[in-house]
C-alpha cells in the first residue's frame, strides 16, 4: 500500500497524474497557452490580410505621412529648374513653345556653361518656326539629354504608346526616358532608373541620365554588374514585387523608391521670361544640372506626389520635369553625401517585425495589470508609429507600420476575447473534473423538461454514485481521492461522447448525466456501461468492502413531462433508483421502479 501510495504521489508531482501539470500550474499554462494562440492566430492573420493588397493604400498612404512629417532639407543647389509657365506663353504670345523660342532658351542656359542639360521636351516632330535653329543648338550640345517614352500608357501595347525623340538626339544616343510610373491611387512614389525597354535596349530615365552624366563629369562611372547599379561604392538598390507596403507590384524595370527632399519653400523654377530677359545670375547654371521642361498646367505634364497639396507644403501638383529633377538630386545625394536611399526590409525580416509586434500584444494583455496594460497598449500605439517614422527619418528605412499595428490590436483582441470565453468555461464547468457543474446541468434540465413538456417525449437521467468514497479519503488522503474523481468523471464523459447527453458534476462524488429523448431501456444501457468502464480500468480501492477497486452505483429513471409533475421529481425518481442499488450491494444500476418508494422508507441507511 506505501509503495502504491508512493507512485501515485511521485507521478502526480511530476505531472502524469491526471491533469497533474494542468492543475498545478494552470495559471501560467492557459497565459502560455493563449499567447501562443493569439500571437501566432495575429501574425496570420495579418500577413494574410497584407498579401491580398488590402493594407496597401493605407501602408502607401502612411509613408505619404511620413514624407510630409520629415525634416526640413535644404534645397539641391546642383540641380536648377527652367519651365515654360502659363504666365510665359502668355508673355510670348503663343499657346505652344516653338523651336526658335526654345532655341533660344537653350543657348541662354549654355552661356552659363551647365555640366548637363535635361529637355523635358520630345521634340520628334517641328514646332514651327525655328526647326533649323533648334537643331543647329542641339548639333552643338553634346551635354544635352532629350527624351523619348519607352513605356506604353495603361492598356495600349508598348509599340503604341511609345514616342521617339529629337532625331538629332536620338542619333547621338543624347535621349533618355520620360517615363513617369504612377500608382493605382495616381500617386508617383516611385522612379525609373531604367524603364522597362523593349527589346535589349537598356536606356536610363531621364533623372538616372543627368545624374549619371553629373557624376562623370567628378570622375564617378556606374557599374551595372549582376543587374545591380553601383556607382563610386554605392548601390542603388532596386524594388522587388513584394517590397515594403507594395503587394504583387509590377516592378518592370529597375525601380527605386522616390524619395524627395522636403523643402522649407518650393524650389524655385526660373521662368522663360526671366532667362530671355536676362534676369538671371550669369552663374546660376554653371557646372549645375538643369532640367527643362513644361510648369504651364495647360501642358497636362503634372503628377501627384506625398509634397502635392500637403498641409506643409501647398504646391498643388508636381511637373514632370520636377520628377526628374527630384530623382537626379536623388540619385547625386546618395553616391556624394551618402543621403539615405529610401528602402524597406526583406519580406522575412518585415513578417518577424509583424509577428513581434503580434507577440508584444498579447504579452501585454497576458501579463500586465489592467491598468498597466492599458498604460502598455497606449504606449504601444504611438511607440510603433515613432519607432517607425524615427527609422524612416533617420536612417530611409520604410517599416511595416499598419501591419504591425494591426498584430497588435488583433492580439489584444484575441487575448480578451480568449479570456472572455475562459470566463465563461470557468462559470460552467467544475473546477476539479472539467464536467459541466451543478449550474450548467439544473439550466440544461430546465430546458429539457420544457422541450419535453412541448414535445410530449421521454426524459432519461442517471445518478451516480461512488461507493464507499468516504472510507477511499480516509485510506489514500483527500489529494488522491481527487484524482480517483477525475478519473471516474472521464468515464463518464465517455460514455456521453459514445452514447448520448450532457455529464455533469452533481455535487460530491455525484455525477449525473442528462439524457434527452432517450428511453429508459437506452438510459439503462448507458449506465450499465458506464458501470462496466470503470470497473475494467481496476482503480485500486483497498478500503472498499465489496471488491478491491472502485465501483459506481447508478441510479436510471425516465418520465415524460407533464403539467402536474414537478421538474425535480426525475432527479428524485433517479435518487431513489440509486439508493436502492446502494441497497441491493453497490456496484449495479437500477432502473426506477414505483415499488422502490415503499420499501426506501424501511431499509436502514448505507454505510
Ligand atoms: P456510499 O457507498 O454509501 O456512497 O459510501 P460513501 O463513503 O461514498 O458515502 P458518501 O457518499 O456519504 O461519502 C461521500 C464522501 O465523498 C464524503 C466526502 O469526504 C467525499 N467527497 C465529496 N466531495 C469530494 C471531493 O471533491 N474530493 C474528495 N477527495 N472527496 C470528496
Ligand atoms: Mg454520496
Ligand atoms: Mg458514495
Amino acid at each position: 500500500m506505501t509503495s502504491l501510495r508512493l507512485f501515485a504521489r511521485l507521478s502526480n508531482w511530476a505531472g502524469f497524474g491526471a491533469g497533474g501539470f494542468q492543475r498545478k500550474w494552470p495559471v501560467a499554462w492557459s497565459r502560455l497557452r493563449s499567447l501562443l494562440m493569439a500571437g501566432s492566430g495575429a501574425t496570420v492573420v495579418v500577413l494574410l490580410v497584407r498579401v491580398t493588397g488590402l493594407l496597401q493604400p493605407m501602408e502607401l498612404r502612411s509613408l505619404d505621412w511620413m514624407q510630409r512629417l520629415r525634416p526640413v532639407e535644404p534645397v539641391d543647389s546642383r540641380v536648377v529648374l527652367v519651365g515654360i509657365t502659363d504666365a510665359d506663353l502668355n508673355w510670348l504670345d503663343t499657346p505652344f513653345l516653338n523651336d526658335a523660342t526654345l532655341a533660344a532658351v537653350l543657348q541662354a542656359i549654355q552661356q552659363q556653361s551647365p555640366r548637363v542639360i535635361g529637355l523635358d521636351f520630345y521634340r520628334n516632330l517641328p514646332v514651327e518656326p525655328g526647326r533649323s535653329q533648334l537643331d543647329a543648338v542641339l548639333q552643338d550640345s553634346p551635354n544635352l539629354i532629350g527624351i523619348e517614352k519607352v513605356i506604353s500608357e495603361e492598356g495600349q501595347s508598348r509599340q503604341d504608346g511609345a514616342l521617339p525623340g529629337h532625331p538629332i538626339l536620338a542619333e547621338r544616343g543624347q535621349v533618355a526616358a520620360s517615363d513617369v510610373l504612377v500608382d493605382q491611387d495616381g500617386q508617383v512614389r516611385r522612379g525609373a532608373v531604367f524603364p522597362a525597354t523593349t527589346g535589349a535596349r537598356v536606356l536610363e530615365g531621364l533623372g538616372t541620365r543627368v545624374a549619371l552624366d553629373y557624376l562623370a563629369g567628378e570622375a564617378l562611372e556606374p557599374d551595372l554588374e549582376e543587374e545591380l547599379l553601383t556607382i563610386a561604392g554605392i548601390t542603388i538598390a532596386p524594388l522587388e514585387r513584394y517590397s515594403g507596403g507594395y503587394m504583387r507590384l509590377d516592378s518592370g524595370g529597375y525601380q527605386i523608391l522616390f524619395n524627395p527632399r522636403r523643402t522649407a519653400k518650393p524650389v524655385e523654377l526660373i521662368s522663360v521670361r526671366d532667362l530671355l530677359t536676362g534676369n538671371v545670375a550669369s552663374d546660376r547654371m554653371t557646372d549645375r544640372i538643369v532640367i527643362v521642361g513644361s510648369a504651364a498646367l495647360s501642358a497636362a505634364d503634372v503628377f501627384y506626389t506625398s509634397h502635392s497639396n500637403s498641409y506643409f507644403r501647398d504646391s498643388g501638383v508636381t511637373y514632370g520635369m520636377e520628377l526628374h529633377a527630384e530623382l537626379s538630386s536623388q540619385i547625386v545625394s546618395q553616391v556624394l553625401e551618402g543621403r539615405p536611399a529610401l528602402y524597406s526590409l526583406s519580406e522575412g525580416s518585415e513578417m518577424l517585425i509583424i509577428a513581434l509586434a503580434a507577440f508584444g500584444g498579447a504579452v501585454f494583455q497576458l501579463w500586465l495589470g489592467e491598468r498597466k496594460r492599458n498604460l502598455g497598449l497606449v504606449v504601444a500605439f504611438v511607440g510603433i508609429p515613432l519607432a517607425s517614422y524615427g527609422s524612416f527619418a533617420g536612417l530611409g528605412l520604410w517599416l511595416p507600420l499598419i501591419p504591425c499595428l494591426g498584430a497588435l490590436g488583433c492580439a489584444s483582441l484575441m487575448v480578451t476575447l480568449n479570456r472572455s470565453s475562459q470566463f465563461k468555461t470557468l462559470a460552467e464547468r467544475d473546477a476539479l473534473t472539467r464536467l459541466a457543474n451543478r449550474r450548467r446541468f439544473d439550466e440544461a434540465l430546465q430546458r429539457s423538461w420544457m422541450e419535453g413538456l412541448r414535445s410530449s417525449q421521454a426524459l432519461s437521467l442517471i445518478l451516480c454514485d461512488v461507493d464507499y468514497f468516504k472510507l477511499y479519503n480516509d485510506n489514500y488522503g483527500h489529494s488522491l481521492g481527487d484524482d480517483c474523481l477525475m478519473r471516474v468523471a472521464q468515464v463518464i464523459q465517455q460514455s456521453t461522447v459514445l452514447g448520448s447527453g450532457l455529464a455533469a458534476r452533481y455535487g460530491g462524488e455525484e455525477f449525473v448525466v442528462l439524457m434527452p429523448k432517450a428511453t429508459a431501456q437506452e438510459a439503462l444501457a448507458q449506465a450499465n456501461q458506464i458501470r462496466e468502464r470503470l470497473v475494467a480500468l481496476q482503480l485500486p480501492h483497498e478500503a472498499s468492502k465489496i471488491t478491491d477497486y472502485v465501483t459506481l452505483s447508478l441510479g436510471v429513471a425516465t418520465l415524460t413531462p407533464t403539467m402536474n409533475l414537478p421538474m425535480g421529481a426525475l432527479v428524485e425518481q433517479a435518487d431513489v433508483a440509486l439508493y436502492a442499488a446502494k441497497q441491493s450491494g453497490r456496484n449495479q444500476a437500477k432502473l426506477y421502479d414505483p415499488a422502490m418508494e415503499d420499501s426506501s422508507e424501511e431499509l436502514p441507511q448505507a454505510v
